[in-house]
């Protein structure tokens, strides 16, 4: 049984960010994925990072741009945390290699991002998560001999001794089957968002809130799990990101009368509100019947100079090119809001500790919160990077402290006849994973999207409790061992619908709009009743159960939030 101080479980931005920290802390440790670790979806950010790096910026002004943002829903002492720490890891990053843009007088560059009162984003072109990963791949491989490296291999489960303490996981060698056991003294969740709860998205396909899952059905709790965050620019039909840079750099939104709508939205900001904002504004152009047929508004990228657009956004040239037909650098393109994000996911502390001992959560699977109701654009990578960090070096001093627990046998048994009752279900007609994933991410889209309100929402989840039904029963057609999608499908589609459970349990709960949950039925901020985050544990039942939990504040007191 391979046995490790530190097990991490996923090898984006957030995993080998941890992996790295612990490895320093003198930790053995194993990172796992169930893709190559440089085929994560950290790989698709585009935009860039945030920190307070100039002279004339500060972490305050950071911090309170991301306290504003969350719509006060963010804990102000993690985002003091996060914002302090921020200039350190960029620069930390630079050193290791990271290539980022530089300006004509040789400084680091920024641009502008939503809902930032400075230009504090530090990028790489339009690939920025791309560089990051190479960079940190680099520097895994570089520490080999502390850090063993599982690509490929599919975590089912999580294991607890008898005093509920996390003790490690078991996996699937997605390359030939194997089932294998990998003891540890602590286990950092680092497998990513849940986009794919919804249909379109922006997440790759392998976002299917695995972690979330997997730590609340061992009793983490989850936290502000109503918090979805849906990008304004999308493209229609295939959800592909226009990454924020394009408005950082310049762009305009028009609607289909070629009025420039953030104006009677949000004057001072533009389109460089926050996200919710933006999103919600191009809705009601679209929902008021002020936006083109394909239900879209448009993104003018041509506002910004063609040299500059081929420069420092090439990639959404050739995503417009090849997934819109059109040339951005010389007309408009389509867009509307898109499922992007998931503010909440597993309950932390500001070291990344679970509920769980010995549990660990950092990255978009984790919600420490530092994003609350609204992430801003670019906070994202930084937030996998700081609370990564954190997060294995808390856990590398608790494992340097303790004896290697032994997972019994049973655990591994439990988890391979899950795998067999999946190959052997019977096929009796009835609905494929893909037809249940579809219909699940549809129904999300439509019901618990920008606007939501109690009759869509109690529909919802009425369909994902029968979804549940037929996802149990849902037969496979490749029964093998050898790179078996279909099996995996089947176990990430229970993963999938048990987050967009809570997702719309949360969602019904919180009878106010706040950040991305905008209510038709309570369409106003009420901090007296709703200042506080949702909880949601398994305890034991087969339906969320709700709890509470305080906003922690350290300076900054609620106000009106405009752009
Ligand atoms: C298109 C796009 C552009 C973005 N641009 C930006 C940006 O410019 N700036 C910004 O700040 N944020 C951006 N974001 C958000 C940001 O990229 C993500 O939130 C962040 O990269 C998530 O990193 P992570 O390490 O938490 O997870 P991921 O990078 O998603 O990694 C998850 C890891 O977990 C592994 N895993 C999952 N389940 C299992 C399992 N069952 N077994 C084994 N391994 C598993 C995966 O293989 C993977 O290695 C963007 C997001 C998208 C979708």
């Amino acid at each position: 049984m391979p046995a490790h101080d530190v097990l991490i479980i996923g090898a984006g931005l957030a995993g080998q960010r941890a992996a790295l920290a612990a490895a320093r802390e003198g930790a053995t440790v194993a990172i796992m994925s169930k893709v190559h670790p440089v085929r994560s979806h950290s790989n698709a950010a585009a935009g860039g990072i945030n920190a307070a790096l100039n002279p004339d910026d500060s972490w305050e002004s950071h911090a309170f741009d991301t306290v504003k943002g969350s719509d006060y829903l963010g804990d102000q002492d993690a985002i003091e945390i996060m914002c302090r720490e921020a200039p350190n890891e960029v620069l930390w990053l630079e050193h290791s290699g990271v290539t980022f843009h530089r300006s004509e007088s040789g400084h680091l560059g920024t641009r502008a991002f939503g809902g930032a009162s400075a230009a504090r984003t530090y990028y790489v072109a339009d690939i920025t998560g791309q560089a990051l990963l190479h960079v940190l791949y680099e520097q895994l491989m570089k520490h080999h001999e502390q850090i063993d490296r599982y690509e490929e291999w599919f975590v089912t489960g999580l294991a607890q001794d008898d005093a509920g303490e996390c003790i490690g996981a078991i996996a699937r060698n997605i390359r030939d089957g194997a089932m294998e056991t990998f003891a540890a003294k602590a286990v950092i969740q680092a497998s990513g968002g849940a986009g794919q709860c919804f249909k379109p998205t922006t997440n790759a396909l392998i976002c299917t809130g695995d972690g979330i899952a997997q730590s609340y059905r061992i009793g983490a709790p989850l936290m502000d799990m109503e918090m979805i965050q849906y990008h304004p620019t999308t493209l229609a039909g295939n959800g592909i990101l226009i990454t924020e840079g394009a408005r950082g750099e310049g762009a305009h939104l028009y609607n289909a009368e070629g009025e420039r709508f953030m104006e009677k939205y949000a004057p001072n900001k533009m389109e460089l509100a926050s996200r919710d904002v933006v999103s919600r504004s191009e809705q009601t152009e679209i929902n008021e019947g002020r936006g083109f047929p394909d239900g879209t508004v448009a993104l003018d990228i041509t506002k910004v100079p063609r040299k500059r657009t081929l420069e420092a956004l090439r990639e959404i040239v050739n995503i417009g090119r090849d997934f819109a037909g059109v040339d951005i650098t010389r007309e408009p393109i389509h867009i509307r809001p898109g499922c992007h994000y998931i503010m909440g996911g597993v309950k932390t502390d500001t070291w990344g500790a679970t509920d769980i001992p010995g549990l660990y959560a950092a990255g978009e699977v984790a919600c420490v919160s530092v994003h609350g109701g609204n992430r801003l654009g670019a906070n994202s990578l930084l937030d996998t990077l700081i609370f990564g960090r954190r997060s294995g070096e808390h856990a590398a001093r608790r494992a340097l402290g303790m004896g290697m627990p032994s997972i019994p046998h049973s655990v591994l048994a439990g988890q391979q006849q899950m795998i067999d009752a999946i190959v052997s279900r019977a096929d009796t007609g009835g609905r494929r994973v893909s037809e249940i994933k579809d219909e699940l991410g549809t129904m999300m889209n439509e019901k618990c999207a920008v606007f939501r309100d109690e009759a869509g929402l109690t529909e919802a989840h009425a369909t994902i409790r029968r979804l549940k039904e037929e996802a149990s029963v849902a037969a496979v057609d490749d029964r093998g061992t050898v790179f078996n999608q279909d099996v995996l499908g089947a176990i990430e589609l229970g993963y999938m619908l048990d987050v967009a459970e809570c997702i719309v349990i949360g969602a019904l709960e919180r009878k106010e709009s706040r950040g991305a949950q905008f209510r038709l039925d309570f369409p106003e901020r009420n901090d007296d009743e709703w200042l506080k985050h949702i909880n949601l544990s398994v305890n034991g039942g087969d339906v969320p159960e709700i709890s509470y939990s305080p906003v922690t504040m350290t300076q900054w007191e609620p106000q009106e939030r405009t752009y």
